[in-house]
C-alpha cells in the first residue's frame, strides 16, 4: 500500500479513521467478518476507555475535554468497525432510518419524562443484519 494515507481524500469519520489504520499497520478489514477474540477484546477495552473518559468529563467539563473524548469515542469507534469490516456509515444510515421511524405519522412524538424519544407504533427496528449482509457478512462464517 502507497504511503498516501497522510491527507485522505474526505473528512469522514471512517475516511480518517481508515488512514490512520494504514499508516500504523492496524488491522482493517473490508468485508464484515468476526475476528480473533484477543483483538475483538483489545477493541472492546479501548472504547470502554474513551467512554470512560467521556463520563469523567461529562458533567464538570471542560468542555474542550468533553469534546475531545466525544471524538475519540467516535474514532475508536469506526476504528473497531474498520477492524470487523464493518461500514459503519451505512450501519449509521439504518439506525437513522429506523429512528426516524418513531416520529408519529401527524408529527407526534412520544416521550419518556426525561425526554427520551420513544418508539411510536410506527417505529421499525434497524435491520443491521440485513446491512451487514449487504456488506458481505456471512453470519456464523467465522474469522
Ligand atoms: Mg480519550
Amino acid at each position: 500500500m502507497a504511503a498516501t494515507t497522510v491527507a485522505p481524500m474526505s473528512s469522514s469519520p471512517a475516511d480518517l479513521v481508515r488512514a490512520f489504520h494504514h499508516a500504523f499497520g492496524l488491522d482493517a478489514r473490508s468485508t464484515p467478518a468476526e475476528v480473533s477474540p484477543e483483538l475483538a477484546a483489545h477493541r472492546g477495552e479501548l472504547l470502554a476507555e474513551e467512554a470512560a473518559e467521556v463520563a469523567e468529563v461529562a458533567v464538570t467539563g471542560p468542555l474542550d475535554r468533553l469534546a475531545h473524548e466525544l471524538a475519540d469515542v467516535v474514532y475508536v469507534a469506526y476504528g473497531t468497525a474498520l477492524v470487523h469490516g464493518i461500514d459503519l456509515d451505512a450501519v449509521l444510515a439504518e439506525i437513522h432510518r429506523s429512528n426516524m421511524t418513531k416520529l408519529g405519522p401527524d408529527g407526534s412524538v412520544s416521550r419518556r419524562a426525561d425526554g427520551k424519544v420513544l418508539k411510536g407504533e410506527h417505529y421499525e427496528a434497524p435491520d443491521v443484519a440485513g446491512v451487514l449482509r449487504k456488506q458481505g457478512w456471512t453470519p456464523g462464517g467465522g474469522a
